[in-house]
């Protein structure tokens, strides 16, 4: 029933899938009120704690949704009454974060940094100091617009110290680069099951402190399907979503988790980190230039800049490697023309090398000078 031709998605999530996660959702129908259901909803969300090293003091809250859905939930359920949040903005995925509170009128205080450099923490310790209304503490670690890899670690140590929550989107993270909430200071992460777990859209989840779920039952409530508490409770109470799970995605995180775990945390950081060094190697062989330095690289992710040549498309060089089977995708940064090349999924380097034959021969094909010229340097 699955055609077996492979797909290299480079693209930021979904990511290619193995055969076993694709062939997971074919199952017999099956009413999610059953508690044959609710049991595989119950290991899952233990195994989604295990991967970031949640232990007791962790739940995971699973959404039908994609990964924004997280996001929203996090920022309007997390809020104190009276407080602000504190948004540290250094890229595409966290303006739209801001942007997300701007929608719910939540009181949040901006701390943009550029897109290309790390926040700076005495900055961030400076507003905490300044403002004492701040209870919430928000970045994202793998600024998947760019790539850059963000020190949450040492975020997340000067919320504590404030006494305020870390709250981090390790979408492009989670399940790739091991994470310890513990020793990371996260209070509340998330992802959504396409990206590092390499499975279905539709499924995606916050894993945060127990007690603070359960302290944020006093908070205004400002959603209703998005609430982070109501979601909790209700699976403690029912042993069910709220409502309608995403059956057969989850039947596909359920393989995918059992592959996450065969594959072992410390291999599948390095199968990532094997695709990532081939993408640069590849790049820098044809004279791409990248955007973010390579020791500020989160390794998942690599933005490479246009080539200052007339017979260079980005479109016409997407279709070539389309055509072929390998999926590419543009950038987000303002002011600098890139495009982004991944290294989430179920791939490994010789696809990689096999995606650089496609795009060096689509370069050729459209007589873009190798390699490729910059204007400046
Ligand atoms: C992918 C991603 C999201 C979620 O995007 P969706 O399109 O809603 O799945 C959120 N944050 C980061 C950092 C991401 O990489």
């Amino acid at each position: 029933m699955i055609k077996k031709e492979k797909k290299v998605l480079l693209n930021p999530g979904p990511a290619t899938t193995t055969d076993g996660v694709k062939a997971a959702q074919i199952v017999p129908d099956i009413c999610p009120r059953e508690k044959e259901f609710a049991n595989i909803l119950e290991r899952l969300q233990c195994d989604l704690v295990k991967i970031v090293h949640g232990g007791d003091d962790y739940s995971a809250v699973l959404f039908c949704g994609s990964g924004t859905i997280c996001m929203d939930v996090c920022l309007n359920s997390l809020l104190p009454e009276n407080k602000r949040i504190l948004v540290i903005n250094n890229g595409a995925y966290t303006s739209r974060a801001v942007e997300i509170c701007q929608h719910y009128g939540l009181s949040y205080i901006e701390l943009k940094f550029r897109d290309d450099e790390l926040p700076v923490l005495h900055e961030i310790e400076d507003a905490l100091l300044k403002n004492d209304d701040i209870a919430v503490v928000y970045t994202t670690h793998n600024e998947t617009g760019t790539g850059i890899l963000n020190p949450i670690r040492e975020i997340g140590a000067l919320a504590h110290k404030y006494n305020c929550i870390s709250v981090i989107d390790t979408t492009s993270t989670y399940g790739m680069i091991p994470i310890d909430v513990e020793a990371d200071n996260i209070d509340f992460c998330m992802s959504s099951a396409q990206k590092g777990l390499m499975a279905m859209t539709g499924l995606s989840y916050v894993i945060g402190k127990t007690r603070l779920i359960i302290e944020s039952e006093k908070y205004p409530k400002r959603s209703y399907y998005c609430n982070l508490f109501m979601q909790y409770e209700h699976f403690i109470k029912n042993k069910q979503m709220h409502f309608t799970p995403p059956v057969q995605t989850v039947y596909a995180a359920v393989q995918a988790m059992e592959e996450y775990f065969f594959e072992g945390e410390k291999n599948k950081f390095l199968r990532h980190k094997s695709v990532n060094d081939a993408i640069h190697n590849g790049l820098k062989k044809l004279g791409f230039k990248e955007y973010i330095k390579k020791e500020q690289q989160s390794g998942l992710v690599i933005s490479a800049i246009y080539p200052d040549d007339k017979n260079w498309s980005f479109n016409d060089i997407h279709d070539y490697c389309y055509d072929r089977g390998f999926t590419i995708y543009p950038g987000v940064i303002r002011g600098t023309n890139t495009f982004r090349l991944c290294s989430f999924g179920a791939i490994d380097a010789s696809d990689i090398h096999d995606f650089f034959k496609t795009f060096e021969a689509g370069l050729k094909k459209a007589n873009v000078e190798i390699p490729v010229k910059y204007i400046a340097g």
